[in-house]
């Protein structure tokens, strides 16, 4: 059986997944903190990313911009004038509602009247601040709406300095914030997230065959990390759909428990990008190719992904129950590279003469796995609870290994036992994993 909604909302915040932000407080709405668990997950699927993209390819360089950019960026990508969504009021309940994604542009979801909306304003989703400790104009700044914009400002310097030459690509992994006017689904919408983007830089006539290199890529990347592929899809936007910059733009969407919705972006977004830097800026960003000698603006087609989405997808993806002896057995198929826990170490008693020799072995795994040492309760329990958060391996220690120098390792998705001596374990552990 899958998961609804929920079901993987209650588990986040049970097992410390997904807690609300500031609850103490009553909480701030549509704000999420990471628990130890979560944490680890998001870091995971971020690390996932940052390896295929980066680290096996000889390719794509990674980068970290800053999160506060001069306003001239947001002015010259054309955010400033048209990164805004249409919000219509209505007029009856006072609900504020982003107008293209209500399923009847006429009726308002919250009443249920029709009729009653406004007419659609554009609001902007940057994020305004100032530096420094006078509020003017002359030193506003926007938190950035994507990560896209810090590669593009710095990609004379990343190309020059890394002798790059086409087709190249540079990535970032970090936050983004958007002021959402409906926020909401848990962590698939809030206002502060986090997103994976690679800009993929490369000779114009080329780009539409990067574009289709890329959607095979990124549609693999999901697959390829234990997602179900019945559950994904690609969608091609439509003519009036496509944002300012793009000329082509697939999504690649999950079906999440209301119906399809967005994971990933891929967009070409042609040489729009440096082009406006370019002429705001009055920094040559064009590319020289020294054998045609010629100079001209690359293309840029761009996987831009949510991390904080993709890191629901995969829990919501991941869940699992079944009828195992007259029990539920809840279980997080997650793959072993997204598990938080790799490993779990249990030792059969809390007796000092398993504790201590369980807990060294914990110590020495810790080196090389994500490890948890799990004391409380029935064996029987503990192998349940660590299931529920996906941890692949579970390893006992028993009265019998102070003798045999031996554990029993048990398969989280078989429940299949292995005893494997203590000299073998972490071999055995590294095959797995
Ligand atoms: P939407 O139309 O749903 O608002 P978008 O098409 O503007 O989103 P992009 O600009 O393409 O989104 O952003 C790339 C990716 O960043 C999205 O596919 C999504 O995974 C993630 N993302 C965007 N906005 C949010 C948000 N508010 N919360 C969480 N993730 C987001």
């Amino acid at each position: 059986m899958t998961a609804d909604f929920d079901t993987i909302v209650n588990l986040s915040k049970r097992r410390g997944f997904v807690f609300q932000s500031s609850e103490i407080y009553g909480g701030i709405r549509s704000a999420y903190d990471y628990g130890p668990l979560g944490a680890a997950l998001l870091r995971n699927v971020k690390e996932a990313w940052w390896r295929s993209m980066v680290q096996q390819r000889g390719d794509v360089v990674g980068i970290d911009s800053a999160i506060i950019q001069a306003r001239k960026v947001w002015q010259a990508s054309g955010h400033e004038a048209t990164f805004t969504d249409p919000l219509v009021e209505c007029q009856n309940c006072h609900t504020r509602h982003r107008l293209d994604k209500l399923e009847n542009p006429e009726q308002c979801p919250t009443c249920g009247k029709s009729g009653t909306f406004t007419e659609p304003k554009h609001f902007n989703l940057m994020f305004r601040t100032h530096t420094g400790p006078v509020e003017s104009d002359d030193n506003m700044v926007y938190l950035r709406p994507e990560t896209a914009q810090g590669i593009f400002i710095n990609y004379e310097n990343v190309r020059r300095t890394n002798r790059l030459q086409l087709p190249f690509g540079i990535a970032q992994v970090g936050k983004s914030f958007r002021n959402e006017i409906t926020p909401g689904q848990f962590v698939f919408r809030t206002r502060e997230f986090d997103q994976m983007e690679m800009e993929y830089f490369c000779r114009p006539e080329e780009a539409p065959k990067w574009f289709d290199y890329w959607r095979g890529e990124r549609f693999n990347w999901y697959l390829d990390l234990g997602m179900k592929e019945e559950n994904l899809r690609i969608r091609d936007h439509e003519q009036d759909e496509l944002s300012h910059y793009s000329v082509q733009t697939v999504d690649i969407d999950y079906a999440f428990p209301w119906g399809w919705d967005e994971l990933e972006g891929l967009a070409n977004r042609t040489d729009y990008d440096l082009r406006a830097h370019s002429e705001a800026s009055g920094q040559d960003l064009r590319y020289y190719d020294a054998v045609a000698d010629e100079r001209f603006f690359p293309y840029v087609i761009e996987p831009a992904a949510g991390a904080t989405r993709a890191t629901f997808a995969f829990l919501m993806d991941a869940y699992h129950s079944e009828e195992v002896a007259g029990d539920t057995r809840v279980v997080l198929k997650l793959d072993p590279r997204l598990a938080p826990y790799q490993v779990a170490v249990l030792p059969l008693s809390k007796k000092p003469e398993l504790l201590g020799p369980a807990t060294e072995l914990a110590d020495r795994l810790r080196k090389d796995f994500m490890l948890e040492l799990d004391v409380t309760q029935s064996i029987g329990r503990r192998y349940r609870r660590q299931d529920e958060i996906g941890t692949p391996y579970a390893i006992t220690y028993d009265f019998e290994s102070l003798d045999d120098s031996a554990v029993t390792v048990r398969d989280r998705d078989t429940m299949a036992q292995d005893r494997v001596s203590l000299d073998r374990l972490t071999d055995y552990l590294s095959q797995r994993l």
